[in-house]
C-alpha cells in the first residue's frame, strides 16, 4: 500500500551571515507503515535537518523548506499552517532525541508529564490518563513503574531517561517516531537496550520509525530499509541486507570499511566533508571518492540509478549510469 511518509526532492536551507547553505538538497526516499527507516550519515549530513524538516522543527540559524513534499498519510506537510502541523507533532508524529533531558520539565515529576501529554491530545480522566502514564512508563522498561511515577527527571540514570523521554513520545499513540540518534549519548550496554526497545515497542505499537544515526552498527541491529546521505544529498538507498550485502557507492562502501569485522575495520575515509555554503560541482563525493573520473566533477549530482535492476535500491554515482561499468566500483577493494 501507500507509504505512511514520502518524502520527494526537498530542500531545506538556511540563511546565515556567510551564505545559504543547502542543508537537505533533494532527499527522497519513504517510510512505509509498520517500518523502521534509517538515514546514516556524518554530522553535516542533512540526516538531522531532515528529520527536523518533517515536523518543521528547524532550529537556529532560521531555516525553512525551500521546495519539494513531505506527504504523509496522504497529506503534504509543507503546505499545512504552523498550528496543523504541531497539532500533527506530538500527536501522531512525535520525536525523540539524543538529550532526553531536553524533552522532561525538571520540575515536574515523570508521571505527572506524561499524564500531560495524554491529556492534551485525548479527552480522558485524569485516573484513566494516570493509569496508561504507569503502564507506558512499565512498558519501556522502568521498573516499580507506579513508584517511580512520582520520580523528577533528576532521579533517572541517563539510559532510565531515555527509556522515559520514549514513553513520553509514544503517550499520543504515533503513527511515526522519529528518533535523531537516541543512543549516541549513552553507554555501549545501554546503547544496546535502548535499540531493542525501540524495536519491540514499533512492533508493539505497530508504528513507523525514522531512526537518523551516524552509527552503521545501529542501523544493522533495527533498520528495515536504510539512507545514505552526505553533505544534503542521498547517496544510496534500499534494504538493509541489500545495502550491507552490495553496498554500491564508494561513500557507503567506504562507511562500512570502518565498521569493526568489516573491510580492514579500522579504517577511516580521508577527507572532510565539503562546504556547505559552496558544495563541489558534480558528485559531492568526489574530492574523496577513489573512483572519480572527469564525468563526477561537472554538472550535477548523478541521478538515482537502479542496483541490478532493483528499483528499490539504488545509487548516485556515474559508474552505475546507463553505459556505465558498475564492476568499477564493485570489484575493487573489500568488501
Ligand atoms: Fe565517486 Fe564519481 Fe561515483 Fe561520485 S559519481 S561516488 S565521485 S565515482
Amino acid at each position: 500500500g501507500e507509504p505512511l511518509l514520502s518524502i520527494r526532492d526537498l530542500r531545506t536551507v538556511f540563511h546565515t551571515d556567510d551564505g545559504l547553505v543547502r542543508a537537505v538538497d533533494g532527499v527522497s526516499f519513504d517510510v512505509g507503515r509498520g517500518e523502521t527507516v534509517c538515514i546514516v550519515g556524518e554530522s553535516g549530513s542533512g540526516k538531522t535537518v531532515t528529520g527536523e524538516s518533517i515536523t518543521r522543527l528547524l532550529r537556529t540559524p532560521p531555516g525553512e523548506i525551500a521546495g519539494g513534499e513531505i506527504v504523509f498519510d496522504g497529506r503534504d506537510l509543507t503546505t499545512l499552517d504552523d498550528e496543523t502541523l504541531r497539532s500533527l507533532r506530538g500527536d501522531r508524529i512525535a520525536h525523540v532525541f539524543q538529550n532526553p533531558q531536553g524533552a522532561l520539565n525538571p520540575v515536574y515529576t515523570v508521571g505527572w508529564q506524561i499524564v500531560e501529554a495524554i491529556q492534551l491530545h485525548e479527552d480522558v480522566t485524569r485516573e484513566a490518563a494516570r493509569e496508561r502514564a504507569v503502564d507506558l512508563l512499565d512498558r519501556v522498561g522502568i521498573p516499580e513503574a507506579t513508584r517511580r511515577f512520582e520520580d523528577y527527571p533528576h532521579e533517572f540514570s541517563g539510559g532510565m531517561k531515555q527509556r522515559v523521554a520514549i514513553a513520553m513520545a509514544l503517550a499520543t499513540n504515533p503513527d511515526l517516531l522519529i528518533a535523531d540518534e537516541p543512543t549516541t549519548a549513552l553507554d555501549v550496554t545501554i546503547q544496546n537496550q535502548i535499540l531493542s526497545l525501540l524495536d519491540d515497542l514499533q512492533t508493539e505499537f505497530d508504528m513507523s520509525v525514522l531512526l537518523i544515526t551516524h552509527d552503521l552498527g545501529v542501523v544493522a541491529e533495527v533498520a528495515d530499509r536504510v539512507v545514505v546521505m552526505y553533505a544534503g544529498k542521498v547517496m544510496e538507498r534500499g534494504g538493509v541486507f541489500d545495502v550491507f550485502e552490495r553496498p554500491s557507492h564508494p561513500y557507503t562502501r567506504a562507511l562500512l570499511d570502518c565498521l569493526p569485522g568489516r573491510g580492514d575495520g579500522a579504517a577511516s575515509i580521508g577527507g572532510r566533508l565539503p562546504s556547505p555554503i559552496d558544495p563541489p560541482a558534480g558528485c559531492r563525493f568526489h574530492p574523496r571518492c577513489e573512483y572519480a573520473v572527469d564525468a563526477c566533477r561537472e554538472g550535477e549530482q548523478p541521478p538515482d540509478c537502479a542496483v541490478d535492476g532493483d528499483d528499490d535500491h539504488v545509487v548516485s554515482c556515474v559508474h552505475y549510469e546507463p553505459g556505465g561499468d558498475p564492476s568499477v566500483v564493485r570489484d575493487r577493494g573489500s568488501p
